[in-house]
């Protein structure tokens, strides 16, 4: 089944805002094997609405309209989709009184124009919306079906998902072709994209179903699974099994699956063996704190995150001595080491973490240039250092040193860490 999605909004068109309905409805449909062929644009314009549904009208089997079902009069979608197709409007009872029970219960008056939501083309069923007063609607007509969705993500997603998408996979069983696909993917760290892809070689040459495909994604690799089939249960052992296979390979290079971000593993292991942690970042600005926090339940092994960005910070705060970063700098090795040492004894906590770097744009030397950076952990019996080159702006550094920083927790989690003194 071949999908357009029509956006329609004047916003969409002057970049104010993103197109996100559109990505997360093509993201959706591919669950079911439908392929998106066109995304369209639009203003909230009848004239030019009305060319761009017929055009999808000609090359598409589904059509997927956003936006435009409010009250007001630039929301002309449900309008000019039933003039196109030369279907009456009719009133839908159930939505009007959804309409005036909704307007009741917020002691407001409905204004006539707000009935216009409760106008359906013959023949179409409403989506019900609980967060907001449009309706969708969902029509065959003419060997097609259309579907209209309100522009607010919040409203359309839940609808989309809830209600869009098991309509659309019946009318798939129905018509005997539904091909479900679904993906998985395993992220890996510590292996570039061509050791990688040398190491599970193999499985790469004669993949077939599921396929497999490595993409690179900062300092990560990624391996997406694509399986397909006719039921989830078929689709999700060919997942499982694929995914077994490379495991056996790749063992503890793969941290997560899915969306699962490193921050994630690191959180499991320090749970799991009971250690609580203390930061200090320099660079890093606190990013490497944020990413922990991000995970509920933090709080059972991050003791503290300091961003101690000043000289003074480190000395009096963490206890740096003055001496050292008048000798090496405040980008250096004992700098960074005793920033761990600092703020584990401060926290009293298992370990500790210092980072310091250059994060650009000014400011680099040609013996410190913009992006060295180091990452020292501390622990009871472990001390360790890494001198690091990143690249590109701010943020990337940033991201680059809190991911850095995570996979040391790992491997040092894991005790793949050569214990060092
Ligand atoms: P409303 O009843 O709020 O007017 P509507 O169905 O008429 O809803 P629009 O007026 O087109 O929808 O858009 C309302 C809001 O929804 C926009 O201001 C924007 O915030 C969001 N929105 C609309 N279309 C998109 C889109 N394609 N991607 C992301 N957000 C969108
Ligand atoms: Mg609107």
């Amino acid at each position: 089944m071949r999908c357009e999605i029509i956006s329609v909004g004047t916003e969409l068109l002057m970049g104010q805002i993103t197109n996100t309905n559109a990505r997360d409805i093509a993201r959706e449909l591919f669950s079911l094997g439908i392929g998106v062929y066109y995304q369209t644009v639009v203003g909230d314009n009848e004239k030019r609405l009305a060319e761009v549904f017929n055009q999808a009208l000609k090359r598409a089997e589904l059509i997927i309209l956003t936006g435009g079902l409010g009250p007001t009069d630039d929301d002309l979608t449900r309008e000019t989709v039933a003039k196109v197709l030369a279907l009456p409007l009719e009133k839908n009872r159930v939505w009007e009184q959804r309409l005036q029970e909704f307007f009741s219960r917020f002691k407001r008056p409905m204004a006539e124009i707000n009935l216009r939501q409760a106008m359906v083309p013959r023949g179409g069923k409403i989506l019900l919306n609980d967060r907001g007063t449009a309706p969708g609607i969902f029509l065959e007509e003419k060997g097609k079906i259309i579907v209209l969705l309100p522009g607010p993500p919040r409203e359309l997603l839940p609808m989309f998902k809830e209600q869009v998408i098991p309509l659309l996979r019946e009318k798939l069983q129905e018509k005997g072709n539904l091909a479900l696909l679904q993906s998985k993917v395993l992220r890996i760290i510590g292996l570039g994209e061509s050791a990688m892809a040398e190491m599970i070689r193999p499985l790469l040459e004669k993949q077939d179903n599921p396929t497999i495909a490595p993409l690179a994604k900062g300092a990560e690799v990624h391996l997406r699974l694509t399986a397909r089939g006719s039921s989830d249960r078929e689709v999700e052992a060919l997942l499982a099994s694929k995914a077994e296979e490379i495991k056996k390979v790749l063992g503890d290079y793969i941290y997560g699956e899915d969306e699962e971000e490193l921050e994630f593993a690191v959180a499991r292991l320090l749970w799991q063996k009971g250690k609580t942690i203390a930061l200090a970042e320099s660079c890093s600005g606190g990013l490497l704190c944020h990413r922990l926090t991000n995970i509920p339940d933090s709080s059972l092994y991050l003791l503290a995150g300091l961003v101690t960005y000043s000289n003074e910070a480190k000395i009096n705060i963490l206890g740096v001595d003055p001496a050292i970063i008048a000798k090496v700098g405040a980008v250096s090795t004992e700098v960074a080491e005793a920033m761990a040492t600092g703020v584990r004894r401060l926290c009293r906590a298992d370990i500790g973490v210092g980072i310091t770097g250059v994060a650009g744009p000014g400011g680099g030397t040609p013996q410190k240039p913009v992006g060295l950076t180091y990452i020292a952990l501390e622990a009871e019996d472990f001390k360790l250092c890494h001198r690091y080159e990143f690249w590109g702006s701010r943020l990337d550094i940033k991201e680059r040193a809190s991911q850095s920083a995570l996979h040391l927790l790992r491997l040092y989690l894991m005790e793949k860490l050569k214990k060092m003194e």
